[in-house]
C-alpha cells in the first residue's frame, strides 16, 4: 500500500492564516531542570519557517504539509495579558521563534508589526522576534516603547552559507542589525548553534568583530552561546535531506535531555573562544548565557553561575531593569521562585 507521507518540504511556501487553538503561550520546550535554562517564555504564534537550516528540529517535528500563523493578534494579546497580569512584580521575556523564524514570513502577514504595538503597553513584559532574515524594514518606524528586542541567531560566514539554507547572508543580517539599533530598537545576539568547522576559529572571531562593528555594545540586551544539538533520530533526516552537509560527521555524545552534542572538551573550547571574542567587545555590563549546558560549564566558561534557573531569569530581569528601565520597579528574587 502507498502510504500518503509529507516531506517538512512540502508546507514552507503554503502560508496559512489560521484562527488560534487553545493556548499558545508557555515555556521554551527546551526548558529542562539538569540545565541552565533561560525560563524564557514563547509564543507560539508562527508554526513553520520558509528556510532550511540544516540543523533545524522542524524536519522532524511538523509534518502537516503548511506554514501557518495566527491570525488574530488580539486572541494572542488577551493570552498573553491574562497571564502576565497574574505576576505583576515579574518581568517576562516571551518570544515568538519557537516554531519558526519571527520575522521570515513578516513582509506577508504584518503579525511582528501588530505584536511590537501592543507589547510597547505592557509594563512587564519584552517581546523577542528571533531571526535570521533582514526583513526588519517594515517594522522599523513603529513605536515599540523599547518593549521589543530584536534578535538574531548569527553564525561563521561558512556555516551560513553551507547550513542554513535561504536565510540572509551576514552582510545583510548584520546590515539590519544596524538598522534596528538606529531605530531604538534592543538588540539579542544568539551564537547559535556553534558549529564545527575547518577554520572555525577565525570564523567565529571575524563574526564577532563584524557584528561589534554595527552595534554598539550599550544596546544590546542580551548575548547567548550555543552549540550544535539534536534529537538522534534527527541524524538520518539530516543525512537524507542534506547530503552534502558535514553535520553528523563530528564526534558526539547523548546528554541527560537525550539530545546529542559535541563531546564536553570540545564544547569548552568553542564556547571559551567565543567568549573570548566577546570580551574584547562588551562590558559587564553585558547579560552572556549558555543556552542548554550544565552548571559545571558555565563555571568553566564563566568562572560563576546562576544560583537556579530561577536566579537567572532575575539576573535578566535585574539587568533590563537597571540598563534599560525595563520592568515595574526594581526586581526582587523572591518574585521569580
Ligand atoms: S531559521 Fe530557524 S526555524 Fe527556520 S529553518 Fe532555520 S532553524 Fe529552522
Amino acid at each position: 500500500m502507498k502510504m500518503n507521507t509529507v516531506n517538512f518540504r512540502d508546507g514552507k511556501d503554503d502560508l496559512h492564516r489560521v484562527e488560534k487553538k487553545g493556548e499558545v503561550m508557555g515555556v521554551c520546550a527546551t526548558f529542562n531542570e539538569k540545565y541552565t535554562c533561560c525560563n524564557v517564555h514563547v509564543l507560539r504564534s508562527v508554526h513553520n519557517c520558509p528556510f532550511e537550516c540544516s540543523y533545524c528540529f522542524l524536519q522532524n517535528y511538523l509534518n502537516d504539509g503548511v506554514t501557518k500563523v495566527v491570525k488574530d493578534v488580539t486572541e494572542l494579546m488577551d493570552e498573553v495579558t491574562e497571564k502576565i497580569r497574574k505576576e505583576p512584580e515579574r518581568l517576562f521575556r516571551i518570544g515568538t521563534w519557537e516554531l519558526g523564524d519571527s520575522l521570515a514570513l513578516e513582509p506577508g502577514t504584518g503579525q511582528a508589526a501588530e505584536l511590537i504595538r501592543e507589547f510597547s503597553f505592557l509594563e512587564n513584559a519584552v517581546l523577542e522576534l528571533k531571526t535570521k532574515s533582514d526583513r526588519i524594514d517594515s517594522i522599523l518606524d513603529i513605536d515599540h516603547g523599547n518593549r521589543t528586542v530584536i534578535s538574531w541567531s548569527l553564525n561563521a560566514e561558512q556555516v551560513i552559507s553551507s547550513e542554513e539554507h535561504g536565510t540572509a547572508s551576514l552582510e545583510k543580517r548584520i546590515k539590519a542589525i544596524h538598522k534596528v539599533s538606529q531605530a531604538g530598537y534592543l538588540v539579542g545576539l544568539h551564537f547559535d548553534p556553534m558549529i564545527l568547522h575547518d577554520g572555525w576559529e577565525k570564523g567565529y572571531a571575524k563574526l564577532v568583530d563584524n557584528v561589534f562593528s554595527a552595534v554598539h555594545p550599550d544596546r544590546i540586551a542580551w548575548i547567548s552561546i550555543g552549540s550544535l544539538r539534536f534529537n538522534p533520530e534527527m541524524k538520518k533526516k539530516i543525512e537524507n535531506n542534506y547530503p552534502e552537509s558535514r553535520l553528523t560527521c563530528a564526534e558526539m555524545v547523548v546528554g541527560d535531555d537525550a539530545k546529542v552534542r559535541y563531546v564536553k572538551p570540545l564544547r569548552l573550547n568553542m564556547y571559551k573562544h567565543l567568549y573570548g571574542q566577546l570580551k574584547k567587545h562588551i562590558s559587564d555590563r553585558n547579560l552572556v548565557y549558555l543556552c542548554m549546558e550544565r552548571w559545571d560549564m558555565w563555571e568553566k566558561v564563566f568562572g560563576s553561575r546562576p544560583e537556579s534557573i530561577n536566579h537567572l531569569d532575575y539576573l535578566f530581569a535585574k539587568s533590563l531593569y537597571g540598563r534599560y528601565g525595563l520592568g515595574k520597579k526594581e526586581p526582587v528574587i523572591d518574585n521569580y521562585q
